[in-house]
Parts: structure tokens; sequence; C-alpha cells
């Protein structure tokens, strides 16, 4: 079989944000199909970047008082602490904010544009007139058009599951500015995908068998529901790439970031990474042109289930129309789940990489773990602690690394002697877990290596060479143990692209080089001298899982964190439960009006067990009304007549139950179990309306 060539990626995370444990699955699962492609010599380039565009980086950006450019750099300076916690080897880590993705884009646009597949049209869209800018849809909120429940967003109701466009809301407003936006017209830039030529072409590509089968029917359902041309523009403001020859305009995000693929492999090329490659097989004197250009070359993408969408129709449509090669392979796989339970940052389960890292547990137990629940399909992997150490500490602990600590003290002086070849049927093994492992189906991989593992161990037991010792039989014990030796090097080369530096150390033990599919079923051999014997892989306690998915205190045992948890005190939890939010300017601060006001009167809500409804004056001749969530910690009567600081020049905000005109401020834990609710209170002098500065 020539060699394969590979251009293979993973999807690029939004940089608003650090890594959580879906990204790192993913990753770990690209990363295991990579290692295995270079343990058969193919030429691999696996690339990964930033997805850096768009306005909700653009808003975040000005909210902790950076550019976009500044607020991007630091999100990126973050990520090679989780990929190389993880032992995930990207050979480049870009940025779709790069003078490779400009030019891509704007090639691939301009070559799309001569095709006649873009077109103009003139949309309404809601405008923010305070802000200056057009509105996405996520920061326009108001009255839910089906069920009048308020604060729903602009394109699906929480509370009745209705979908909607953001024109059909009643009072409407900004969630940047809680102005009432107004409709505005602008022109917009389409590439038709409805265009029949476009059609047939993606309804041929999705059909072909290159799919998973669950997402071919998926892409069929689109087909028939019609397709529709999709909007590529975005007015100014904007954080993104301009549109050429289009004053004002910018790509939409979602047309520039899978374009950053090829920037990304781009820019390893002009590096000279390819040429110089650190794995031999992968070296190359092709251009980045060249390269994309080449027949041979397969690109394989590995995304979540959620951008399907984008990566089997916008994605190819964009390659086929600008003349480029389109993907071979789009893997999607599921979400990663906790005990059943879908992740959730406010409700606190799922997993902290970091906090993982930090606790000292070892990277290879997670890859492990991850890999014996993954298989080719799109299912969600469920992670359940009592699984995760029965898994690593009785079969890859108990039934793999024991065999070597095991076997090597029969083997006098750690010199193999000539065993039977015939007794364990390695190649058969090497066979079937490479074509495994080629398929995606990591966890039947895994299996078969513990069921032949379950082999070697029986062989041991029942020769049971301690027995043999006392018996005077030692050279029938070396005999048997120096097959379980050879059996156990089978085994690592099969474990190898899961557990990378596990391997490495076995890799020393055994003294056999480094291990790939071809040297993996070639026997050591009589004579052959192992290295001495050091304890490969300790087994998971169940306090570090305790502590993982538990709050403070409990944290802290372990190995030293390969970087210290973010701005944490000295149990290396963030005070308050949160961590500092980024800096800000003192204009920044100064923007916010904090007055003393009086609290004239305090009642109850009824149909709202947590808040109160405050009057407050601020020496302002008139009251204002104002809801506090702090019902579960005060009764009305406590705050009558007491003073206490709001936010003043907080935009008018219109709930369920009235208008709240500011906010009160008060103290709390970010884990609300952890404590309770403790109203701000001046030193007493403060008088009503009194700025706080
Ligand atoms: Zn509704």
């Amino acid at each position: 079989m020539p060699q394969r060539k590979l251009f293979v990626t993973t999807a690029l995370p939004y940089a608003n944000g650090k890594f959580h444990i879906g990204h790192i699955m993913e990753y770990i699962q690209a990363d295991i199909w990579v290692r295995h492609q270079r343990m058969q010599g193919s030429m691999v380039h696996f690339v990964g970047a930033d997805d850096a565009h768009g306005a909700p980086i653009m808003i975040a950006a000005e909210k902790a008082g950076k550019t976009p450019e500044q607020f991007v750099a630091e999100i990126a300076a973050g990520r090679k602490q989780y990929l190389d916690g993880f032992h995930i080897r990207f050979d480049n880590w870009h940025s779709t904010h790069s003078p490779e993705n400009t030019q891509l884009a704007q090639e691939i646009y301009r070559h799309l544009k001569a095709s006649g597949l873009i077109t103009s049209r003139t949309i309404e869209q809601f405008y923010d007139p305070v802000k200056g800018m057009f509105l996405p849809d996520r920061y326009i909120k108001g009255e839910c058009p089906t069920c009048h429940a308020k604060d729903q967003y602009g394109d699906s109701c929480e509370v009745c599951s209705s979908v909607y466009s953001p024109t059909q809301l009643i009072e409407p407003y900004s969630t940047l500015t809680g102005a009432r936006p107004e409709l505005r017209t602008s022109e917009h830039y389409f590439f038709q995908l409805s265009r029949p030529e476009v059609v047939e072409f993606l309804k041929a590509w999705t059909q072909d068998g290159k799919l998973q089968s669950e997402v071919a029917k998926k892409a069929g359902e689109w087909f028939e529901a019609g397709m529709a041309d999709w909007d590529i523009s975005r007015d100014a403001p904007y954080f993104g790439i301009e549109v050429p020859d289009a004053p004002g305009k910018y790509f939409y995000v979602w047309l520039d970031a899978p374009i950053g693929y090829l920037a990304s492999l781009k820019n390893h090329f002009d590096k000279g990474q390819a040429k110089n490659h650190w794995h031999p097989a992968s070296r190359t004197d092709a251009s980045f042109e060249q390269y994309v250009a080449d027949p041979a070359v397969e690109q394989v993408h590995f995304i979540g289930k959620d951008i399907v969408y984008f990566h089997t129709l916008f994605w190819p449509a964009m390659l086929k129309f600008s003349d480029r090669k389109t993907p071979d392979q789009v893997n999607v796989h599921g979400f990663i789940t906790v005990s059943g339970e879908k992740m959730s940052k406010s409700r606190g389960t799922g997993i902290d990489p970091l906090k993982y890292l930090s606790l000292g547990m070892n990277p290879e137990w997670l890859r492990y773990y991850i890999a014996a629940k993954l298989n080719s399909r799109v299912e969600d992997v469920d992670f359940n602690p009592d699984d995760f150490v029965a898994r690593v500490n009785a079969d890859l602990i108990g039934k793999y690394v024991n065999i070597a600590s095991r076997a090597v003290k029969f083997v006098p002086g750690g010199k193999l002697v000539a065993g039977d070849a015939s007794a364990l049927n390695h190649a058969g093994l090497v066979a079937t877990v490479k074509e495994l492992y080629e398929t995606r189906e990591f966890g039947k991989a895994l299996r078969e290596v513990m069921a032949f593992a379950d082999q070697v161990n029986t062989r041991f037991d029942t020769a049971a060479p301690w027995k043999l010792l006392k018996e005077g039989k030692g050279e029938e014990a070396a005999r048997v143990c120096s097959e379980c030796l050879e059996a156990f090097k089978v085994m690592t080369a099969c474990l190898k692209p899961v557990l990378p530096e596990l391997a490495l150390e076995a890799e020393k033990f055994l003294n056999c080089g480094t291990l790939d599919w071809d040297n993996a079923v070639k026997a050591l051999g009589a004579g052959h001298q192992v290295g001495e014997y050091k304890h490969l892989m300790q087994r998971v306690d169940m306090k570090q899982v305790d502590a993982l998915f538990e709050p403070p205190a409990e944290a802290g045992a372990g190995a030293p964190p390969p970087q210290p948890a973010p701005s944490g005190g000295a149990s290396g939890q963030p005070p308050g439960g949160e961590e500092i939010a980024p800096e800000i300017t003192i204009d920044d601060f100064t923007k916010v009006d904090l007055r003393i006001a009086k609290i004239v009167n305090c009642e109850s809500v009824e149909g709202a067990k947590k808040l109160l409804r405050l009057t407050l004056d601020i020496g302002e001749g008139k009251t204002r009304n104002v809801f506090a969530g702090i019902a579960s910690a005060y009764k009305p009567e406590e705050l009558v007549g007491k003073l206490t600081v709001m936010v003043a020049n907080l935009a008018p905000r219109k709930m369920k139950f009235g208008v709240s005109e500011g906010m009160v401020l008060a103290a709390s834990n970010a884990d609300d179990k952890a404590g309770g609710i403790y109203v701000l209170n001046p030193w007493p002098g403060a008088e009503p309306g009194m700025r706080v500065r």
C-alpha cells in the first residue's frame, strides 16, 4: 500500500473561553487516530487553530476593556498547558485572525463570486441605536409572541420552545444597552446554496458513503426541507475579515472559520515545519499550494455533532465551487456527559481539565477511559466516576501493566529465552486492533487488547512460575515468562496510540526501540536483554476522583500542578468561588454610577420566591423600583429604613413583575450553596444620593 497522505484537523474552538472537557475529548479522539496513522508510516499534518472572529468576541473583549486582538491572544496563550497536559500533539496551532486566513478567505470568496454564486440582497435587521450596530439574534430579548414569557432570546423561547424571528418579539430590547432596537435595512451578501448545481453536488457528496450513516441521513432531511442561500456578510463594526470590494462589510465568522483549517496548514508549511517535520514520514518538500492540490492527500475533519450543518454543506460547497479539494472524511462525535447528565457550568457538574491535572491525575487514565468509550458512531460519551476507576485500575493496570512486573521476575538477568511463539496470536491481535483504530472503533480495539491480556494472564497463572521455580524448573518458568514479555510488547504497541507516555516508558523497559505496526509482531527473540523494571503506572485513588467533582478543601493533594491554578488562594481555589474578572480601566469603572440608597419600602413578590421588591430613594425627588434576588436571606421588614448601595445608571429592565430601575449590591459566594447573601450597608453618616467611588 502506498504511503497515505493525511491532512487532519479538529474543530476550531471559539476563542472566547478556555477549553472544556468536550474539547479535550475531541482532541484525544483525533490525536489517537493520528498516532495510529503515524505508526503505519502515513504522512500526517495535524493542525488546529483558534476561531477568533465574530460579534461575541468583539463584545466580550470590549467588556474586558481589551482590543479583540489582545483578547484572543490571551486565550491562545492558555491553550498549550491543556494540549501538553493531555499529550495531544498538534503539528501546528494557529488562528483565524491571521494573514493566511485573510488571504485564503478572500481568495475563496473571489472565486465563488467569479463562479456567479454570490448575490446581494437588502435585508431588514434589528439595529441598536445606542450601540450603533446591527444586533445578532442572541443580543435581542423580549416577550415571547406565543406564551408571553418575558426576557426570551431573539430566536426561540425557553419557556414554550417556540421558534420565531427576532422581529416577532413583543417589546424587544437590546441586551447590550437595553435600548429598543430599530428595524433598519442593510445590503448582505449570500452564497447561493439553493442553486441547482450546488444542491446536486451536495446531495451526491453527502450520500456517497463517506459520511457516517446517521450524518448522511440528517443531511438527507435537510435537502428535503430545501436549501436556502447562506448569508455570509455582516456590517461594521465587526471583528472579522473584510469582504473584498465591499466597504464596511465583513465575512460572517462561519465563513472564515473552516478556512482556518487551511490557514493553519499554510502557516505550518510556510514556517518550514512540513519540510523538517519531527516525524520523518511526514517530511515533504511540497509547498502548501502543491500539497493541498495533491489528489492523494486525504482531508480529514473531527467535529462535534452540533456543527455538522456547517461541515457537510457550507464547507464542502465553498471548497468545491472555488475549485479546491473537498473533505474525504468528516468524523462526527457526540457530547460528553457526566454520570448521564449533560454538562453545565452553572450546575457545576463536568470535569475541569486543568483541575484534573492539578490533582496529579494521570492524563493517560483519561485518554484510556475516553478511548474505551468511543466508537465510530455519533453517540454521547458518558464519564462515570466508578466505571473510570474500575477500567483504569482493573483493566489497564490489573491486566496490562502488571504482566510486565510479574513476568520479569522469573527471567534471570532479564535475558529472554526462546518460548512458544504460536501460543498466542500476536499477528492476529495487531491486524484486528489496527483495523479498529482505522475505523475509529477505539472501544472495540481496547476490548480486544484486554481480552488478549486475559489470555496472557491465564497462561501465566496456569503455568505458576513461582511453583516451577520451587520445583527446580526455573528454565520452564523463564520460558513462559519470556512469552509473557513478548506478549506485553505486542500489547504495548496496540495501546500506544492511546497511551503514548506509558508506551515510551514500556519501550525503555523492553529495550525494543520505537514500536510501530510493522515491528509490533516481530519477536524480541531469545537472548534479548530487557531493561530494569520500574513501576509504570499508579492506580487511580478514589479520593482524587472525589476531589475532582467536589469543591475546595479536598483538592490540592497529589503531584504539584503543571501550572498554578488560576488566581487561586492557598487551597488552589479562586476567592469566593470564582475567578477575578478581567482587568478594567478606571474609565470602565467610572461608567458605573453607584449611589447610596435608602430602602423606603420592601415587600415580597407574589409568584417569585427569590425576589424582593425594593423602593429606593437616592435623593432624586422620586423613588425607584428595584427587584433583588435576596428573599432567601432577608425578611422585608429587616430592610425597611436601612441604607445600601445601588447601581443607579443601569438600563431599566422589564421583568415579569414590573420594571426594575437599578440594582442593589450584595455579596455572595459563586456557589450559592456555600453561604448566604449579604446586602451592602454603608458606615453611618452616608446620605442617600451620595456617589460611591
Ligand atoms: Zn414562549
